[in-house]
């Protein structure tokens, strides 16, 4: 563009020139004749056009006397255009710039081309710094004499623009011969002041930039966009990677990034490249010169220097942050003493082995150092200390490298077995480590026989918690402590477990009743076609103190074998008939509804059963009609007659009856209208393999058939899934209880479900 302009600027301050020059010459030679009048014309033409140019055009004659000069010209040398003409323009510069000038005067004359130099014109108006181009304009007339060099020639000598003012001999009467004689000089200059401040500012904020850059104490890096190279780096950066500047130059940041971090910055430089973003900002690894790695805060933003997109990085090394980061998170994880994982990290660590596992895949030992108390007792706990940390030791030497080992607590250690392929693997290593332990320790000059008791157990169903698992394995644990410790017990389901587990619990039971830690849970009981709760199932939790939350399976076989049942019993219909009282006195809507305890055969047997349930509901205000007593099929068979008894004076109390477990018991389904019931609850069993087996789902048809036919309401119990519900549903089974509608809650849980709903 702006040698495009100076082509045409060019071009018409020739034609211009040749035209001015012709047309003297011509007005010379005619002496001013007849066709004087057109050729001022058109010189007047010439002139206007030269003076609508915006850029300053002045011609000059041979000694640099202003022949002409345009409008711009007139303005920016700040004077009037008359007072223009004939001065030297030598003395409308600045005394420091003409030499310079001078010489590209000369070298003009001569025929070369001058490059533009910045002149400051020294106007009425103060000082104004312009770009000035000379170039020689021809007299038409002159012979051509382009290839001569006339730099030599005698009155080019004379052409000093420099000249005293009294040199100007010429007359004006001859200027046209002189016109013809002399070349003339075409001065063009533009005002570049603010071009120049504009630069000036430019470079300046390189340089700061380029300072701020190199002394910068984080890594910084330009680099080009195009194909990644690094144009620039700082020496902190190279510090950082152990190198020198001219190592990183020329090549790519991905040389130096960590290879497991390189696919994380991809889509970000994809995002920045597309313009989606104009920043980004990654933590990744750097590799060092030493092989070391540094952890580095990367922020990279886009900026563009004279077209060429650049990308500048920021390299902050952060690898101390990250060390104490890690290091608050080890310390939060582990425990100190022996750098095992802690019990909170435990529990994580095996609710994620247990996600997906196949049952009887995952296996926990719990493993309890023997008497380790009286070590600490007796010989400090700086020995007890270094036991542990002996013993954490061992057990790790045991374990495969996959298996989770856990500290749980003062001498607990926990092992999580995964991927358990052989019912005898948990038995196999827990044998393995009790002889690893079993083994004598030196401490302090002391020699210590320590063994250890071990319990385990695994996940028998898919659906097992941490906590389900922790508590098998603690039970069996304390079966091995019971069997004379220093030795290995898995853990047996319900049933079998009882004997072993009476011996220890007898005592805590009672005591448990006593300190009210069994407590009601309630699940509800809904009517199948509306979803409606009708009422709650009450069903018995031991909170114990140190073994968490216990199901019934766990302590009612002991409690009917100790006749404990009874008070358990008691507490239960206690508490839940209170319960629902203070639910009715608070005002809740969802307290209208009935309860259905469970009555256990002991309870049964009790002559005065009756005379309690009817004290109960008197000191709770709960009307008869909202309690609903459930007995189990085979409590009702064990005794017909005596059970018949008690169940007529219950119902003439006004509450209801139902028969819990319904097809378990084999009673012939006819001896069911000898009773006074008015439901029946259809055991789980059956439920969960409706619409899968057969035989169950004829079982349930038949009841539901049954019960219809004898007019009793029908109960459908364990409905997990929406399949068993709309088999239920097409069955005519009129109401239901299961997990899919709610599982047993304690008080304080269903109280904010409702009230929020
Ligand atoms: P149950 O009377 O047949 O109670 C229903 C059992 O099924 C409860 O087990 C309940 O938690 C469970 N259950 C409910 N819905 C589902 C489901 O959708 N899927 C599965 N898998 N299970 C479901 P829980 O609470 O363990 O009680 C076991 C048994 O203990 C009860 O069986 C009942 O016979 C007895 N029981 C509970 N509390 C008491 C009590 O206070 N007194 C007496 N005598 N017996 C009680
Ligand atoms: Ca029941
Ligand atoms: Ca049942």
């Amino acid at each position: 563009m702006d040698s495009f302009v100076t082509a045409v600027v060019f071009g018409l301050v020739s034609i211009a020139t040749v035209l001015l020059s012709y047309l003297a010459s011509r007005r010379a030679k005619l002496r001013l004749g007849a066709r004087l009048a057109d050729v001022a014309a058109t010189e007047a033409g010439a002139r206007r056009l030269l003076d609508e140019l915006p850029e300053a055009v002045m011609l000059l004659d041979a000694e640099g006397r202003v022949l002409s000069a345009n409008a711009s010209a007139t303005e920016l040398c700040g004077g009037e255009p008359t007072s223009l003409i004939h001065s030297f323009f030598l003395d409308l510069v600045d005394a420091a710039d003409r030499d310079e000038l001078r010489a590209g005067w000369r070298r003009a004359m001569a025929g070369e081309i001058v490059e533009p130099a910045p002149v400051r014109l020294v106007g009425d108006d103060g000082v104004v710094l312009v770009e000035a181009t000379f170039h020689r304009a021809r007299n038409p007339d002159e012979p051509d004499d382009s290839d001569r060099d006339d730099s030599d020639r005698p009155d080019t000598d004379r052409a000093d623009p420099d000249r005293p003012d009294t040199d100007r001999a010429e007359d004006d009467t001859v200027e046209l011969d002189e016109l013809r004689r002399k070349r003339q000089m075409v001065l063009r200059f533009r005002d570049v002041s603010e071009r120049e401040q504009h630069s000036r500012a430019l470079q300046q904020a390189r340089r700061r930039f380029q300072q701020a850059f190199h002394s910068a104490p984080t890594g910084m890096a330009l680099v080009r966009i195009d194909d990644g190279r690094i144009v620039d780096a700082n020496q902190s950066l190279a510090e950082m990677l152990g190198l020198e500047i001219d190592q990183l130059v020329g090549h790519t940041l991905r040389e130096f990034t960590h290879p497991d971090d390189v696919r994380a910055a991809v889509p970000h430089r994809a995002r920045l490249e597309l313009g989606i973003v104009d920043s980004y900002r990654l933590d990744q690894r750097y590799l060092r010169s030493d092989g070391e790695f540094v952890w580095a805060r990367t922020r990279v933003s886009l900026t563009e220097d004279d077209g060429t997109m650049l990308a500048i990085t920021h390299i902050e090394d952060v690898t101390e942050q990250k060390r104490t980061a890690e290091q608050l998170t080890f310390a939060a994880n582990h425990d100190e003493l022996t750098g095992l994982p802690n019990r909170s990290s435990l529990m994580s660590l095996l609710s994620e082995r247990l996600e997906g596992a196949p049952p009887s895949s995952v296996a926990v030992l719990f493993v309890d150092l023997d008497h380790f108390k009286v070590v600490n007792d007796t010989l400090g706990h700086g020995v007890g200390d270094e036991l542990l940390s002996t013993m954490a030791g061992r057990l790790r030497s045991v374990v495969r490298d996959h298996d989770v080992l856990a500290r749980f607590g003062g001498d607990e250690f926990i092992v999580v077995l995964s991927r358990v392929a052989h019912e005898g693997d948990p038995a196999e290593v827990a044998e393995r480590i009790r002889r690893a332990l079993h083994e004598p320790v030196m401490i302090d000059e002391h020699e210590l026989f320590v063994t250890a008791s071990i319990g385990y157990s695994s996940n028998v169903d898919s659906g097992m918690t941490p906590n389900e698992l922790l508590r098998d394995a603690d039970a069996a644990m304390y079966r091995a402590k019971a069997r004379g410790r220093d030795c290995v017990e898995a853990f047996e389901a319900a049933g079998h477990e009882t004997g072993v587990q009476a011996l220890r619990t007898t005592g805590e039971l009672r005591r448990g009743i006593e300190r009210h830690e069994i407590v009601p849970y309630f699940q509800p009981i809904v009517d199948l076609e509306s979803g409606r709760v009708l009422g709650y199932e009450v069903l018995a939790r031991w909170q114990h103190p140190d073994r968490g939350l216990l199901t019934p399976a766990q302590f009612l076989p002991l409690a009917e074998e100790t006749g404990l049942l009874v008070d358990l019993g008691t507490e239960m219909l206690r508490n839940s008939l209170a319960q629902l009282a203070s639910w009715r006195a608070a005002g809740h809507d969802f307290a209208n509804c009935s309860l259905s305890v469970n009555v256990g055969n002991r309870q049964l047997l009790d002559p005065a059963f009756c005379k309690l349930v009817g004290e109960l509901l008197g000191e709770t205000g709960i009307d008869a009609d909202s309690l609903w007593l459930e007995i189990t099929e085979t409590s009702l068979l064990a005794d017909v007659k005596a059970a018949t008894t008690t169940l007529r004076e219950l119902r003439s109390l006004g509450l209801h009856l139902s028969v819990d477990d319904f097809g378990t018991g084999y009673s012939s389904l006819t001896s069911l209208k000898r009773f006074p019931v008015e439901a029946i609850k259809v055991d789980r069993k059956f439920v969960s393999g409706l619409g899968i087996e057969n035989e169950d789902t004829t079982i349930v048809e038949a009841v539901v058939k049954l019960g219809q036919a004898l007019g009793l309401a029908v109960i459908a119990e364990g409905i997990e899934t929406p399949l068993q519900l709309s088999r239920l549903r097409d069955l005519g089974c009129d109401k239901g209880q299961g997990y899919l509608f709610g599982r047993p809650r304690p008080a304080a849980l269903i109280e904010s479900e409702r009230v929020e709903a």
